[in-house]
């Protein structure tokens, strides 16, 4: 495959760096390691000219976590190496199924970029201008300089300064995230999360009582009303609904609201191109519809007690004349909202006529119960996404398809085990230290992040970096990020390279020297999950939930350690030597192999038992719960995944998580939350939602509503609205040093191979004067970038359209244009500016931020 890609776009600043000179220790370790088997890099053949040329290969099962449908592979290896992945048959959510960035995993394993052994820091200035000059060391002398930065915390009671930055993870994490930070004695574990998704897990909590994602059951279903989710791209398990999709359009209809036609709104039935931040105005229109039009579905819902329907716009209701059976509040919700969010009113706000709003919200209801109403990231991550996510969720609850067949399910159970208890591990300074405020300032006044109905309950992640910043609650000193790149990932990401500069001890736990590790002190070569760690991941599909093993099937030929234990238990041996031995002596007390009783006497080991344990329940058959039976752990190995029993259909209904065990139009839930929020700081409940920057104010802030989206940026200077997305070959940023990324990249709908484009829609770009092809700048009040124009009518007028993914000015040859100076592409995070759905948490990517386009 040639690969002559061009640079389509970049923002440019030229600081003297050379790749060279960065990874110069990469490079000079090859000689270090002449004694290690070479690395044979990328795909030399496929499994049938492996047969014809004698090799033996065999397939293997496998984990995928290129998104977060982490779905069951097979991997056909030949002679330790990979060639070949599929869908594993054995998993019921994913089953065969693939999707296509599943094959990128190959060219990221075998990256010749990738980090090879430890390296360390040479050049003690920090900063985007700063060269690392890293040069290799041994795992010795990295783990021993880590153990020496810790103890020195430890020695001045300061171990709350000691930050565990999460990226993408497996069910492991505790040993490195939890009980690791706890024992060092930091409260200070900071996820990834509401930099993914976790926004919209809102509208589902407070009104069913699940904060969790949901599976849709598509197979079954008779319409899909989708909002802002793309699962033929990019929504969860892209493998399985890529397979089922076909067979599901021919029983169902779909309708999206979304600003831009994605891949699934190419294949809907009807697309709803709502102008960015109205999909509340949409969903409260369509409950106005299905209400006034007595489209309601009686079994889940009830009735008037007279079976009259006296839902009339514009007029109040009696609410002793409705008679409930598992909801609560659904005449309050119309008498706060609804009665007067007719379908033009919702038109004039969002774009999408009141003709398609009422033919969308009827179709819709006739097809209950089974029916669903798929939320997605798009309305569920802005600024006052909160409301509009309840509301697009509760059409579910109005329609009887919640926990309904053909309807939105929650995961099915599962048997694992925790990991064992570390507290008795914990001695007065990790007491002390783990009890501080965490750095992500979650739960002050203007951050409620109410996961699970608890002040301060999720996590901030975005805020880190300002607070690191401005050392508010106080500095941190010593930190770790694994499989993370925030100052990359995150909105405004530039704050990020700040924070990280400004820490004076940083360890990157990393398969390639992303921007991240440019501010780093030690970097650790991690294992690529899909090919050579211990580890096992959970999720749900096909009204199914799988775990799957993730476990090492290849040859390393260099020397990785598994970021979640290996890396640990090293840590702890290495403080053990050094006087401090609470960490290892947790690890080899604890973590015994539960089949022998076995103490680990090597991460190796540690790792593989740590799995053992979790799992137990699901290989062992004397501690089998439910689901498939596996005879033993051998067993498990071979076929690589658990399924779970059947979906227990409609087992929820009158038994919800919520205040009232209802399906809560009127969320009991959120106002007892915010509520208990107001109280702890000693203020109203309608100064919480100011503060947080929300349109409501008394009752209304406790039901489903449409808010004005809070756009950064005026509109006379910045005229677009910025539509970010994410494609079908994203493995969560981390195809950017793959060449199958660019080579493919126009399988998204709109999208140029080997180009980083903004979609603009011809009507605007005719009033701007561009053509298609023209480098155009991005600009917004935080940042600007640059890429090529396409002009695509898949864009609503008003919008600009870019892909996530590109901008890279490091990670690897292909990612950035000259390694540690030039980017390839533009990242939209330089756009994005820092902002939150406070009451989720979730950070704002989605019709946040208005820009301007300049051609150049
Ligand atoms: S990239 Fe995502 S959808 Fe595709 S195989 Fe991997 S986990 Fe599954």
């Amino acid at each position: 495959m040639n690969f002559p890609y061009e640079e389509s776009c970049a923002t440019t600043r030229d600081r003297g760096i050379t790749r060279r000179s960065f990874v110069k220790g990469t490079l000079a370790t090859g000689a270090l390691l002449s004694g290690m088997p070479a690395l044979r890099a990328f795909v030399r053949t496929s499994p049938a000219r492996a047969a014809e040329a004698g090799e033996a290969g065999e397939w293997l099962p496998a984990n995928c976590q290129g998104c977060t449908s982490w779905c069951s592979k097979q991997v056909y290896v030949v002679n330790g190496r990979a060639v070949k992945v599929r869908g594993n048959p054995h998993s019921k959510v994913n089953g065969e199924a693939s999707c296509p960035r599943a094959h990128l995993g190959l060219q990221q394993v075998y990256d010749p970029d990738r980090i090879k052994v430890p390296m360390k820091r040479t050049n003690p200035e920090k900063g985007r201008d700063q060269d690392p000059g890293f040069v290799p060391i041994s795992w010795d002398e990295a783990l021993d300089t880590i153990a020496d930065r810790i103890l020195e915390l430890r020695e001045n009671e300061e171990t709350h300064k000691y930050a565990l930055f999460r990226g993408r993870y497996t069910y492991m994490r505790g040993v490195l995230y939890k009980s690791m930070t706890r024992i060092i004695g930091s409260p200070n574990n900071i996820s990834h999360s509401t930099l993914c998704a976790e926004g919209e897990k809102f509208g589902p909590y407070y009104t069913e009582g699940l904060w969790a994602y949901r599976q849709y059951d598509v197979e079954n279903t008779r319409y899909m009303l989708l909002w802002g989710a793309d699962p033929l791209a990019a929504n969860r398990q892209v493998s399985y609904y890529s397979n089922a999709w076909g067979k599901a359009l021919d029983r169902a209809k779909v309708a999206i609201s979304e600003p831009r036609l994605s891949a699934t709104a190419a294949k809907a039935d009807e697309w709803l191109p709502v102008e960015p931040g109205y999909d509340g105005a949409l969903a409260v229109a369509m409950a106005h519809v299905i209400l006034t039009e007595g489209l309601w579905y009686r079994d889940f819902v009830g009735d008037f007690s007279d079976g009259k329907n006296r839902f009339v716009a514009g007029e109040t209701v009696d609410e002793g004349q409705f008679e409930e059976k598992y909801t609560h509040g659904l005449v309050r919700w119309w008498n706060l909202e609804l009665k007067d969010k007719t379908p033009e009113w919702a038109a004039e706000k969002s774009g999408v006529s009141a003709e398609q709003i009422r033919r969308v919200a009827k179709e819709f209801a006739q097809s209950a119960p089974h029916v669903l109403s798929w939320v997605g990231g798009g309305p569920s991550m802005q600024v006052r996404s909160a409301y509009a996510c309840m509301a697009c969720h509760a059409l579910n609850g109005l329609t009887g398809g919640v926990d309904n067949v053909g309807g939105s399910l929650k995961a099915n159970t599962v048997y694992l085990q925790d990991f064992p208890d570390y507290s008795d591990y914990l001695d007065k300074t990790a007491k002390k230290g783990k009890d501080h405020e965490k750095i992500d300032q979650r739960g002050r006044l203007e951050y409620p992040c109410l996961k699970k109905g608890k002040s301060g309950g999720g996590v901030n992640t975005n805020r880190a970096a300002d607070a690191i910043n401005d050392e508010d609650p106080y500095e941190i000193k010593v930190a770790m990020g694994y499989m993370n790149n925030f100052n990359f990932s995150a909105p405004q990401g530039q704050r990020w390279d700040q924070a990280l500069a400004k820490i004076p001890f940083l360890v990157h736990i990393t398969t390639n020297a992303s921007e991240f590790s440019w501010f780093a002190d030690i970097v650790l070569p991690d294992t690529h999950h899909q090919f050579e760690k211990w580890g096992y991941t959970k999720s749900h599909g096909n009204t199914y939930r799988h775990v799957v093993l993730q476990q090492p099937i290849v040859d390393k030929p260099f020397e990785y350690k598994i970021d979640e234990t290996e890396v640990p238990f090293l840590i702890g041996k290495k403080l053990a030597e050094k006087g401090f031995d609470k960490l290892h002596r947790y690890h080899v007390e604890t973590f015994r192999d539960p089949e022998t009783g076995k103490a680990p006497e090597n991460e190796s080991e540690f790792a593989e038992y740590a799995l053992k344990i979790a799992t137990e329940p699901l290989w062992n058959p004397a501690k089998w719960k439910g689901g498939d039976k596996i005879n033993g752990w051998e067993e498990f190995k071979r076929i690589g995944v658990w399924n779970s029993d059947p979906y227990p259909f409609r087992e929820r209904w009158g038994n919800m998580a919520t205040e009232t065990g209802q399906f809560e139009f009127y969320s009991e839930t959120l106002k007892h939350a915010l509520e208990k929020h107001a109280k702890k700081h000693g203020t109203t409940v309608d100064r919480v939602l100011e503060v947080c920057k929300y349109q409501a104010r008394g009752e209304r802030g406790f039901v489903p509503h449409s808010e004005d989206p809070y756009v950064h940026g005026d509109s006379e200077e910045y005229p677009f609205v910025f539509v970010d997305h994410k494609a079908r070959l994203n493995r969560e940023g981390r195809t950017a040093n793959c060449s199958w990324y660019y080579e493919l990249k126009d399988l998204d709908p709109g999208e140029r191979q080997n180009a980083d484009v903004a979609k603009i829609n011809p009507a605007d770009a005719k009033k701007l004067g561009l053509e298609d092809g023209d480098s155009v700048k991005i600009a917004s009040p935080t940042g600007e970038i640059s890429c090529t124009a396409r002009l695509w009518e898949g864009v609503r007028p008003g919008t600009v359209a870019k892909c996530y993914g590109q901008g890279h000015w490091a990670y690897g040859r292909l990612a950035a244009k000259v390694f540690g100076r030039q980017h390839r592409g533009g990242n939209n995070n330089y756009i994005i500016p820092a902002d939150y759905d406070r009451l989720s948490g979730g950070s704002a990517y989605y019709g946040t931020v208005r820009v301007r386009i300049d051609k150049v």
